[in-house]
């Protein structure tokens, strides 16, 4: 990891304020933007304002707070944009999703490339491992950004919390099957951000998470 700090904003963005996060190189200028689901005049505009050039869109799940605003990131930037498939399924549901929260329907494409695990995705400097997370969503990934110490959970964990598993695709079971294998073995200070709400550690978590801790 190079010396200089990276730049990295995480921000809630739309109603259901999504976290959504820039993460740049200051040395190359590349950056990456993870769940742009809304609000894309603002996050292009902060591109901009940092003099970042985008790489790469990294959608966590196809819920519409998440992934609506992509296709406009992408028309916008050139970027590609990056999805598990197993959500292909929740992309062609966006006119439901919307209606869901009696929302317009977003744009959406398929994605150009689908976030598979164990592939390597973010930025030569800043890279991330995907962990295909099933649970929330069958296509719900984290990416574990390993020199950075940093995951990016998507719905899958929040701090004291854990994904819904009551909407189309969701799965209990899994999600807790999904957080026990692949994120509590991860080392303890591992910094998370949610796909909502406060960040917290893998550690914290382990400890006083009430879903994983059995007494819930
Ligand atoms: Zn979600």
């Amino acid at each position: 990891m190079p010396d200089a700090k990276p730049i990295l904003e995480t921000f809630p963005i739309g109603p259901l304020q999504c976290n959504c996060t820039i993460l740049g190189d200051p040395a190359t200028k590349e950056a990456i933007v993870i769940d742009p689901g809304e609000e894309i005049g603002r996050i292009h505009r902060r591109l901009t304002d940092l003099g970042l050039k985008l790489k790469q869109i990294l959608i966590t799940h196809a819920h519409i707070d998440h992934v609506g605003g992509a296709l406009r990131l992408k028309q916008l930037t050139g970027a590609p944009i990056l999805l598990n498939e197993n959500d292909l399924p929740l992309l062609q549901m966006m006119e439901m999703q919307a209606g869901w929260l009696g929302m317009p329907t977003p744009e959406t494409a398929p994605p150009d490339e689908s976030l598979r695990d164990g592939m390597r995705v973010g930025l030569d400097s800043y890279p991330a491992d995907v962990l295909h997370t099933p649970g929330h969503t069958q296509g719900s990934v984290c990416l574990h950004f390993v020199p950075m110490k940093m995951l990016i959970a998507g719905d899958t964990l929040f701090a004291g919390s854990i994904g819904r598993t009551d909407l189309p695709g969701g799965n209990g079971r899994q999600l807790i099957d999904s957080i026990h294998t692949r994120l509590l073995v991860l080392p303890e200070e591992t910094h998370v951000i949610p796909g909502h709400g406060p960040a917290t550690t893998i550690g914290l978590e382990k400890d006083s998470n009430p879903f994983l801790t059995g007494r819930l």
